[in-house]
């Protein structure tokens, strides 16, 4: 079965606008005929609408990191899926690792913000992933289900289709550590499984589910040529336009 297969990169809180807008550039220019692939930025909240701009007419579609779930109101700080949808982005990340352990975010949290993202006609992408511990006692099996569980609270079937899965091991993020593409492989065949189990082998075949962290130029090949591995987010290797355009152009 032929599914959507997804290129991201996450460039977290580096750049500055012009340096965005010129690796947008930069990538519009190098992508030549990439077929059905799909390539998405999520780019710093500021500089999302310059590259939404940067990017159109080219395949690139642009989302923001995070935002909060409600529409509006005293939320300092933060921004609301419609000022995603204003700016011009398709995709919002939810539940990177980075929000979870860094900034406290439940599942619960996840859940709404798929919720909100999903009402709002926003492609959630929603991170899971275990930590080094949970992975060292064995527990990976568990955190995955919960975060799943979590996550697609409420969820229906036809809801469900419109989100995009990303693993990410968090003892892989920004460490130079990839997971071995067994390692991911078995994971991914987990919240395959799991997605069945919720709703039905259909969604589960169709829903794409990427694999994230220290994902390389080098390392690229292994990983994509597994059966459930359907493309790759990526953090730091996303910041340089060549190193990503020879991800994507795996
Ligand atoms: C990420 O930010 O989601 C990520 C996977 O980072 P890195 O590729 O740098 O590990």
């Amino acid at each position: 079965m032929k599914r959507r297969e997804i290129f991201a990169g996450n460039w977290k809180m580096y750049k500055t606008c012009p340096e965005a807008e010129n690796t947008i550039k930069s990538l519009v220019e190098g992508l030549g005929d990439i077929g059905t692939k799909e390539v998405v930025v999520f780019s710093p909240s500021p500089y999302a609408k310059t590259c939404v701009e940067t990017a159109k007419n080219s395949p690139i579609a642009i989302g923001m990191q995070n935002m909060y779930f409600e529409d509006e109101g005293a939320f300092t700080g933060e921004v609301s899926p419609i000022m995603v949808k204003d700016c011009g982005c398709k995709y919002i990340l939810i539940g990177h690792s980075e929000r979870r352990h860094v900034f406290g975010e439940s599942d619960l949290d996840v859940n709404k913000k798929i919720k909100s993202a999903l009402k709002h006609n926003l492609s959630p992408m929603v991170c899971i992933g275990e930590l080094l511990e949970e992975r060292e006692k064995g527990t990976t099996n568990e955190v995955i289900k919960r975060q799943m569980d979590g996550a697609f609270d409420g969820i229906s079937s036809q809801e469900a289709l419109k989100i995009v899965i990303a693993y990410e091991p968090v003892w892989a993020i920004g460490t130079g550590k990839v997971a071995t593409p067994e390692i991911a492989e078995e994971v991914h065949a987990l919240v395959r499984k799991l997605i069945a189990e919720k709703y039905d082998q259909a969604t589960a075949d169709i829903m794409p589910i990427l694999y994230g962290g220290s994902v390389k130029p080098d390392n690229i090949s292994g990983l994509f040529a597994k059966e459930n591995i359907d493309g790759v987010l990526v953090g730091g290797a996303s910041l340089d336009a060549g190193s990503f355009l020879s991800i994507i152009n795996v």
